[in-house]
């Protein structure tokens, strides 16, 4: 975007999904808008219901609701194609001791270790930390007490080999699909029929389009609307509107499936009833009632070091030589979220600010002023696209 206004090149952003701050943009003319109104080979946009797990729940250790099982067969029946969405890799996300409730965490990041259980390991997926699988609780010492919490795209294929043991099934997650021929042979087997359910995270989610794919469902659609994060509805509303598009493509008219317990939410709602303007007008007056970016600035300071002690002080004195004026707040420091990351202890401050503030210069002007504690280190995010 810089380049091109210094070299005053004309520049095209293109999106399916623009984010709030494109379109806020365009609607205060700095953007010029071009709106694309039918869809690819004319195909019509699938239709998206919600799945109210309140209602129809899924068995006990199970993650496929009734009516979900219902249209994965009518699918089959139909000789056509499916696809899971689900945004974890690997087995369960947790593994939990039965006997004393420890969770097993990575020894370097605030984060528990996921299980693989085709690569028979747990891992961090923050740091690449991997371990086997225990046999005993590293806190307890029982043996056989730990159980696997939640599903992951391998136990979510686990329980649809059961359910369907006619189906041929794929998982298409980075674990296997890693190179672009993996990911080439993937499109074939999938564009020949070779297979008939897709269990997939978001590497599926994007420009794919497969002629007999005419069910889309996200087992767990919430995922991703609970985290404390200033995009997260935004991003989690792109991200299944970009799934629902997997849907019916070509001549066959897709549906799209949405399993939740939260029928009510906003980005659910908008996206069953086709309503993105609704959806993004109620996020803009989220956002502009709390000056957050588009309407101000913020910026996230990250203070880490291998030292705590270090990094509380570093911290604190930054606390005390924040700017706070009529334009700008600084909040913190608090535990940034994974206040331990790759072995680094992790604070946060959060500079909110008017727009017309250069917070840049604010800054630059503020780190200045404070005094450090060697071998800490500050990381200075501005606008953030996201809090980790
Ligand atoms: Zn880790
Ligand atoms: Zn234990």
């Amino acid at each position: 975007m810089v380049r091109a206004q210094l070299g005053n090149i004309p520049i095209a952003l293109v999106s399916a999904t623009p984010s709030l701050e494109t379109i806020v943009n365009a609607e205060q003319g700095r953007y010029e808008s071009v709106h694309l109104v039918t869809r690819h080979a004319g195909a019509v946009l699938p239709e998206i219901d919600a799945i109210d797990l309140l209602k129809t729940p899924p068995d006990r250790g199970s993650w496929l609701s009734p009516p979900l099982r219902d249209a994965i067969t009518e699918t089959l029946a139909a000789s056509e194609q499916a696809l899971l969405f689900l945004n974890r890799r690997g087995y369960a996300p947790l593994t939990l001791c039965r006997r004393c409730g420890y969770r097993v965490q990575c020894p370097r990041c605030t984060a528990w270790l996921v299980e693989h259980r085709l690569a028979e390991r747990l891992q961090c997926h923050h740091c690449g930390y991997s371990a086997p699988l225990p046999e005993r609780c590293h806190s307890c010492n029982a043996e056989e007490s730990l159980v696997a919490c939640g599903p992951g795209v391998e136990r979510l294929a686990e329980e649809v080999a059961m359910a369907f043991p006619q189906a041929r099934t794929i998982i298409a997650a980075s674990d296997n699909i890693y190179s672009p021929r993996a990911a080439a042979e993937l499109v074939t087997q999938i564009e020949t029929h070779q297979v008939d359910i897709v269990i997939g995270t978001q590497i599926i989610a994007k420009g794919y389009h497969f002629p007999l794919l005419t069910l889309v469902a996200a087992v767990d659609a919430d995922l991703g609307l609970q985290g404390g994060d200033l995009r997260a509805a935004e991003r989690t509303y792109q991200l299944l509107y970009q799934v629902a598009g997997r849907a019916g493509r070509e001549e066959k008219p897709g549906r799209v499936l949405l399993q939740t317990y939260m029928a009510q939410h906003p980005v659910i709602e908008a996206l069953t009833a086709g309503d993105r303007e609704k959806f993004l007008a109620a996020e803009k007056d989220a956002r502009r009632a709390m000056d957050m970016p588009p309407f101000g600035r913020l910026v996230a300071l990250i203070i880490s070091g291998t030292d705590e002690a270090a990094v509380d002080e570093g911290a604190r004195n930054l606390g005390r030589t924040a700017p706070n004026n009529e334009m700008i707040r600084v909040l913190g420091p608090a535990p940034a979220p994974f206040a331990l990351l790759r072995g680094r202890h992790r604070r946060r401050l959060l500079l909110k600010a008017k727009r017309e503030v250069n917070v840049q210069a604010a800054v630059r002007d503020w780190l200045a002023r404070a005094r450090w504690p060697t071998k800490v280190r500050v990381q200075v995010d501005v606008d953030p696209y996201s809090f980790f």
